[in-house]
């Protein structure tokens, strides 16, 4: 059959579809896999026992025939406007005017299924080719200003790949004291001499914070600079707050979270540990909520209100901000100190060095002067029954063949269990300590 050339660019394999495949296999395979490698959130016990609770409550809270008159019953029986479930919008726009001044109203927040479709939608409503005043076509980019970056923007576009990316300074930092990490940070001359940024051929910022893959947060100064620039330069700036707070909260510097009618703001019900219901929140200016909405109606009618209505009154009572604030942050801090302490003993007399844990799920892993790249190593470890994911893969924009240090990093996801971070970082420890000692 032959597919169009659309088609073909959604069919090539990708990184992504790579990752996919290779974590479905695994959890379908009957051999133990230490499964280090997804993006899957960690199975924490309050949370679920909430969620669960919550969504049973709703299929008996009807006011006239309980089992028919539900909240569950009409939120399944019915089509949201193209915006997404009202009642959840407004229980949005309550929550943030309460937690931030803001002063949203409902015109600002759209809802998608997933964070990963809002990144479709605005990837391509900002990249991609534009006509400019004298009716002249111009290409423009999603900038990204501190790579790696997350794996899942680099394939969005509908035609091409429209990144411009800049690589980030590398600073040796301490972590609790301890010496062995390092910090990437935004390298704002050679962003601020970018010629697409200067010939307006941007048009948009975006970087995910705290960052997946590296769990870096980006700082407050970082951020003031890059929305300076974003205004001055006239294109939003999109902060992809999967991991961020007010939640999931998995971030453990100490930062602030910021909007205003120049900033596209995305959340998720992902990382709280709903990944399944497929819900992503935009906070952004009407205009572009109405341009989310029109895209919302053309490709999937209405998004999906399952989530919404799971998450309505957690949002209503803020439960979703104590829970990340009691139960899903302080479960991914001692999860990265476990991972740390064990890599560490690992490989502590190697030349491995972690990237501050800061927040996310992930610690990123570099190995300086590895005899082979990660991609190679990603092999090897997946043979013995552990998965990782190289770090190749998290350059979108960037030409990697002459950048060693992506080819010397991995990605380690600390959403396992105990056991799985004790034996899937034996084997990275066995593995790398001779591959060094071999060199
Ligand atoms: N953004 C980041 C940084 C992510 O890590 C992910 C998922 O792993 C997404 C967006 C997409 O998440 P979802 O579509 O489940 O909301």
């Amino acid at each position: 059959m032959k597919f169009s050339k659309f088609g073909q660019k959604f069919t090539q394999p990708t990184g992504i579809s790579q990752l996919m495949d290779d974590l479905g296999d695994a959890l379908k395979s009957d051999q133990p896999v230490n499964m280090l490698g997804g993006g899957n959130p960690a199975r924490i016990d309050a949370v679920n026992e909430l969620f669960l609770e919550t969504y049973q409550a709703l299929g008996n809270d009807g006011s006239f025939r309980e089992d028919i008159n539900s909240t569950a019953t009409s939120s399944m029986a019915n089509y949201s406007n193209p915006q997404g479930d009202a009642a959840f919008i407004d229980a949005l726009v309550g929550f943030f005017n309460r937690h931030y001044d803001w002063n949203l109203t409902s015109e600002n927040i759209a809802l998608t299924n997933g964070s990963q479709n809002a990144f479709f939608y605005l990837f391509n409503l900002f990249g991609g080719a534009f006509t400019d005043e004298k009716s002249e076509s111009v290409d423009k980019s999603i900038l990204l200003p501190l790579t790696p970056e997350y794996i899942g923007y680099s394939d969005v576009h509908v035609e091409g790949q429209h990144f411009t990316a800049v690589l980030p300074h590398i600073d040796e930092v301490t972590h609790d004291g301890e010496e062995g990490f390092f910090k990437y940070r935004v390298d704002f001359e050679a962003l601020e001499n970018l010629p697409a940024l200067k010939e307006g051929r941007i048009g948009a910022i975006c970087c995910s914070r705290p960052t997946n893959p590296t769990g870096n947060v980006l700082t407050d100064e970082e951020m003031a600079h890059l929305a300076e620039i974003a205004k001055r330069y006239d294109v939003p700036l999109i902060i992809d707050n999967a991991y961020g707070m007010p939640f999931p909260n998995i971030i453990y510097s100490d930062v602030t979270l910021n909007w205003d009618e120049n900033t596209i703001l995305c959340f998720s019900l992902s990382k709280i540990g709903l990944p399944g219901v497929r819900t992503g929140i935009i906070v952004a200016a009407p205009e572009v909520i109405a341009a989310v909405s029109a895209m919302n109606a053309v490709v999937n009618l209405s998004p999906t209100r399952f989530g919404a209505s799971i998450a309505t009154p957690l949002v209503e009572n803020n439960a979703i901000k104590d829970l990340s604030d009691n139960d899903i942050k302080p479960f991914y801090q001692q999860q990265a100190k476990t991972a740390v302490t064990l890599l560490k003993k690992e490989l502590g007399d190697y030349p491995l060095v972690i990237h501050k844990p800061e927040g996310a799920i992930f610690l990123w892993l570099w190995f300086k002067d590895l005899p082979i790249s990660t991609s190679e190593l990603y092999d090897i470890l997946k043979e013995k029954g552990t998965l990782i994911v190289p770090s190749e893969y998290f350059f979108p924009g960037v030409d990697v063949s002459d950048y060693q240090h992506a080819h010397e990093c991995i990605r380690m996801s600390i959403a396992a269990d105990e056991q799985t971070l004790i034996d899937g970082i034996g084997v990275i420890g066995e593995v790398v300590r001779e591959l060094y000692d071999e060199a």
